[in-house]
């Protein structure tokens, strides 16, 4: 079944256009990984969807219900969690309080002490430093947190935007075997963007390409990691 589906939209800032004509289709379960080369408009897609920055044309359209124009929170309601690029952690406040911070616009607050608690089971280093201030983490932790705290809104889809950046190796495999586990325990819908698709071959799933404003290749993310067109797309390709 398709949870979400994308039909040509295009989104501009002032004259300048990031986004020509995107299409694409999320079955639920999926894993889209999204790639392609700097200022290609891959935040833009995820800010688009989350209702962040409004399409100019073009619909989207969430479990069958047409979300075009929609509020960032009318969209996070119907189960899309948006994981910015940069890990906005609040630094002075606790672990557990940026854990908090979204669930305010919950309308199933009895939930919400248990969904922190299988938050703390998923992440047993959060429970651990529960009360400690968030800024003390290192990058890797406060990558993990704001995981955790896209998972406290209950999403059916969870959009990433860059996860890995900044961090090591190492730490980058931890993070997407969290995502992995994520998408096969609670049958998680994954929207992970990614300049480098060196990951991909760890969520499996389809991917696409976007290279200014336009998807120009997709398929199985496994196929594509090994097309020489994915390289050259950085150098001119499309
Ligand atoms: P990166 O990997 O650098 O984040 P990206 O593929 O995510 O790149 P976007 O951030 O979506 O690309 O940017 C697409 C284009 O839109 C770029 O030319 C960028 O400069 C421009 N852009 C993005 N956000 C804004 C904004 N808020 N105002 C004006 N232009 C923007």
């Amino acid at each position: 079944m398709t949870l979400l589906a994308v039909d040509d939209i295009t989104v501009s800032y002032g004259r300048l256009t990031a986004l020509r004509g995107v299409t694409l289709k999320i079955a639920e379960g999926e894993v889209l990984f999204v790639t392609g080369p700097n200022g290609a408009g891959k935040s833009t897609l995820l800010n688009a969807i989350a209702g962040v920055v409004p399409a100019g044309s073009g619909s989207i359209t969430m479990d069958g219900a047409n979300v075009t124009g929609a509020s960032p929170e009318d969209i996070a309601r119907r189960g899309f969690s948006l994981v910015p690029e940069g890990r906005n952690v609040f630094g002075a406040l606790s672990i557990e309080e940026n854990l908090k911070v979204g669930t305010g616009m919950r309308a199933d607050r009895h939930k919400i002490a248990g969904d922190l608690d299988s938050v703390y089971a998923e992440f047993p280093m959060l429970a651990d430093r529960r009360h400690t201030a968030a800024g003390m983490l290192s990058g890797g932790q406060q990558q993990m947190l704001v995981i955790g705290r896209a998972l406290m809104t209950a999403p059916r889809i969870m959009a990433i935007d860059e996860p890995s950046l900044g961090l090591a190796p190492k730490i980058i495999d931890q993070v997407y075997e969290i995502l992995v586990r994520l998408r096969a325990q609670r049958k998680l819908t994954l929207l992970i963007v990614e300049q480098s698709s060196t990951r991909a071959m760890m969520t499996g799933g389809r991917m696409i390409l976007i290279r200014g404003g336009r998807i120009v290749l997709e398929g199985a993310a496994a196929d594509m990691i090994k097309d020489e067109r994915l390289k050259q797309a950085y150098f001119g390709f499309g």
